[in-house]
């Protein structure tokens, strides 16, 4: 049973040196016991530093991590009760996969051998490995190496699981078999998790909550719904969500969004919203475009059919604005994506009503 603090976590690389790396800067999260983290972000913005920090791997620039109100900054991994999922699974190949799983308690503890064979035998029951038992690492598939490293956590009985994109090397559909299995294991066994992954689709899926990184900096902390539907600024927007949330630059004028090639009135309630700020952007998820039959609102456009990309149960249709200036710089200027139904025929290069509800901008 722990509780996690991050409290103004700082990571310099290189300090001193004249060529220092902020790799994460005054990051604070509370990590409730027995809750499921994520930590997302693009390659690169400080998810591994972050959570090496927490095992012990790396120090700590400045800010304090507390686990249970200890403070263990200074604290060796092996005194950290913390335990850590690679994904390379780091197994050792000459030893069985019950010696891997045993190993470790073998070094740290003072269990006798029969309490250490029993906890080896129940967590590997637990991950359906039992059979396993004997064999090496080298003579498993990646999904059964996979098991094996958690299996070499589980009997450690920690107050804490790092798992450092513990499925990347998995084929998809294992991946997706092993989301689901991992989140039964994690309730079952009710222990504090940060999962590290780069996957907005598997944090969405799996985290009780989700932390995004972006460029050594949290960007926020919520729900997988509150990123969603209360995104805190455009990273997240764009981040979160496949295919990603549509942006269009536009100018606030006259109650209106002027945008390339569209101008989108707004009521008096969004009208207050956006105040008096002149620049801004407007952002609208694919899922919440419709099409429709004809021009019925003030929020439906006349639009060019660029694209239709199938994807089976819907279909994503990149649409432009025909008085779109195509010289405007930006990336496809008035150019967005909806996406709908996969029963609905959208011919490519013909013209249809797209309409931007105003309560999904
Ligand atoms: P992520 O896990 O999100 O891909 P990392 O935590 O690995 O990102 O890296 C964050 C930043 O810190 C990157 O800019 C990376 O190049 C840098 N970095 C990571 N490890 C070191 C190191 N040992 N020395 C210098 N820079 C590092």
């Amino acid at each position: 049973m722990a509780e996690l603090n991050l409290d103004g976590v700082t990571k310099v690389f290189g300090e001193g040196s004249g060529n220092e790396v902020l790799a994460v800067e005054d990051v604070n999260i509370d990590i409730d016991d027995g809750e499921f983290l994520v930590l997302v972000g693009p390659s690169g913005c400080g998810k591994s530093t972050t959570l090496r920090m927490v095992a012990g791997l790396e120090s700590i620039s400045s800010g304090e991590i507390r686990l249970d109100g200890r403070r263990i900054n200074e604290q060796p991994p092996a005194a950290r009760d913390i335990a850590m999922v690679f994904q390379s699974y780091a197994l050792y190949p000459h030893m069985t996969v019950r010696q891997n799983m045993s190993f470790g308690l073998e070094e740290s503890t003072d269990l006798d051998d029969d309490t250490i064979e029993s906890t080896v035998t129940d967590a590997a029951a637990k991950l359906d490995i039992t059979e396993l038992l004997d064999r090496k690492p080298g003579e498993l598939s990646g999904g059964q190496q996979q098991r094996v490293a958690l299996g070499r956590a589980i009997v450690r009985d920690p107050a804490v699981f790092l798992m450092d994109e513990p499925l990347s090397n998995l084929d998809a559909k294992l991946r997706a078999g092993m989301r689901t299995e991992l989140q039964r294991l994690q309730e079952d066994l009710d222990v504090t998790t940060v999962y590290v992954t780069h996957d907005q689709t598997e944090a969405m899926t799996m985290g009780d909550r989700i932390a995004v990184l972006n460029d050594g900096q949290l960007m926020q902390v919520g729900s997988p719904l509150d990123l969603y539907h209360r995104p805190a600024n455009q990273f997240v927007a764009g981040f979160i969500g496949d295919p990603s949330m549509n942006f269009f630059s536009v100018t606030h004028e006259d109650g209106r969004l002027v945008g390339e090639g569209f101008a989108y009135p707004l009521s008096s309630e969004t009208e207050r919203d956006v105040g008096d700020v002149e620049d801004c952007v407007l952002g609208v998820r694919p899922e919440d475009v419709t099409l429709v039959g004809s021009e019925t609102d003030a929020h439906d456009f006349q639009v060019d059919v660029d694209v239709v990309e199938p994807m089976g149960n819907e279909n994503n249709v990149y649409l432009s604005f025909p008085d779109a200036d195509p010289d405007v710089s930006g990336d496809g200027p008035g150019t967005f994506v909806a996406t709908v139904g996969g029963m609905r025929q959208v011919e490519r290069e013909s013209t249809v009503v797209a309409r931007i509800p105003e309560d999904a901008i």
